[in-house]
């Protein structure tokens, strides 16, 4: 029983790893694409022709993973183990009788769709829907998709990988959702863009490190295509954004940070809030940045650097007085960081607009009057 146990955990892993691939089997090369690669042709030259094959060849090897398993039984000889978990002859006969259908009937689909060079196919449907003359089938879905196939071999087609099997992908004309079994095609001069939804996620608490992904609703008006929602890191937005050439409309509720930058100033004031308020008596003026807002922060260090060692990275006491706003503040020091270490900008330091003093995050400190 034991053996049986082992082999089917063995094997449910292994399908597993083949329908959604660990990083790990991808950069190994243990993906369908690559171990068919050879028969799949070339993706920068034929993409469309590229992803019909490819997603026949995942439909079919991802039918036969039943059927491997219960061949895997006959072959080790679990079948006794088998029949008393399932408690019914029957049932494992109709188990039996079933992995063999579903790959026959999946393998006659393919060969109804290979017919006529793949024009039944769903990827082929879905490109007739933008032929020019939508009524005359004479004009070919293949035109479609020669002109897709080379708006993607262009340089600046941009490539945005989801996950180890969605990646999105965008031309000059085209926003394409590619998927294990069908790509989803949108002309961008008739599809609407909505960002709908945006979820943060904490991977390092302590430095506040998150992650923001939005979902967009890619809604062709094209009769008969098929709306799609893409989902991006937010940070990707901007990229995707300057490739559309429509406007993106983001629901009012909706906010998101569309830079590591605008990320960190949010993340900065946050902290700020979250250091001890510094009293004064003072009239506060205007802030000295944007000459709209009253100033409201002061640097004040408090931080423990500088403790007995005369470093020349302390942080310093400013003696200036309170002459900016938290935003201006923030943006000062967004400004001063190192634009290619943004795993740094959490600890780094930055000098006092006045007078030069050094100081950290931990030393700036919002104004309470008393
Ligand atoms: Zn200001
Ligand atoms: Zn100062
Ligand atoms: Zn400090």
């Amino acid at each position: 029983m034991s053996g049986f146990f082992f082999y089917s955990l063995f094997y449910i892993l292994m399908s597993g790893c083949i329908i959604y691939p660990p990083n790990e089997f991808v950069s190994a090369g243990l993906t369908i694409k690559d171990i068919f690669s050879k028969w799949l042709g070339n993706e920068n030259t034929f993409f469309i022709q590229y992803h019909i094959k490819r997603s026949v060849i995942t439909l079919f090897i991802h039918s036969i993973l039943l059927f491997g398993y219960v061949f895997g039984v006959l072959l080790f000889g679990y079948v006794d183990s088998i029949k008393i978990l399932l408690g019914h002859n029957n049932l494992w006969l109709t188990i039996l009788i079933c992995t063999v259908i579903l790959p026959l009937y999946t393998l006659y689909k393919i060969l109804i769709w290979s017919m006529n060079n793949w024009a039944r196919h769903p990827i082929a449907q879905n490109l007739a829907l933008y032929r020019n003359n939508n009524n005359d089938n004479n004009i070919s879905w293949t035109a479609v998709a020669s002109n897709i196939n080379k708006e993607y071999d262009w340089v600046d087609t941009i490539v945005i990988t989801t996950n180890s099997i969605t990646c999105i992908i965008v031309t000059n004309n085209w926003i394409i959702k590619v998927m294990p079994y069908k790509i989803l095609v949108a002309h961008q001069s008739d599809t609407v863009l909505v960002v709908t939804k945006s979820d943060t996620h904490n991977t390092f608490p302590v430095t506040r490190g998150e992650v923001q992904f939005i979902n967009i609703e890619v809604k062709p008006t094209r009769t008969g295509a098929q709306s799609f929602d893409i989902r991006l890191n937010a940070l990707d937005f901007k990229n995707f954004q300057d490739k559309i050439s429509r406007p993106i409309t983001i629901l009012q509720n909706i906010t998101f940070h569309k830079t590591l930058l605008d990320q960190f100033i949010d993340n900065f004031k946050e902290q700020v809030e979250e250091n001890p308020y510094y009293r004064s008596t003072e009239e506060l003026n205007q802030c000295f940045g944007c000459i709209q807002a009253t100033s409201n922060v002061k640097l004040f260090k408090q931080c423990s650097s500088g403790i007995g060692n005369g470093d020349s990275e302390d942080c310093m006491m400013c003696y200036c007085r309170p002459l900016w706003c938290i935003d201006c503040m923030a943006k000062w020091f967004a400004s001063r960081l190192d634009e290619n270490a943004p795993e740094t900008w959490y600890y780094s330091k930055c000098t006092c607009p006045v007078c030069r003093a050094r100081f950290c995050i931990l030393d700036v400190c919002l104004i309470q009057s008393t």
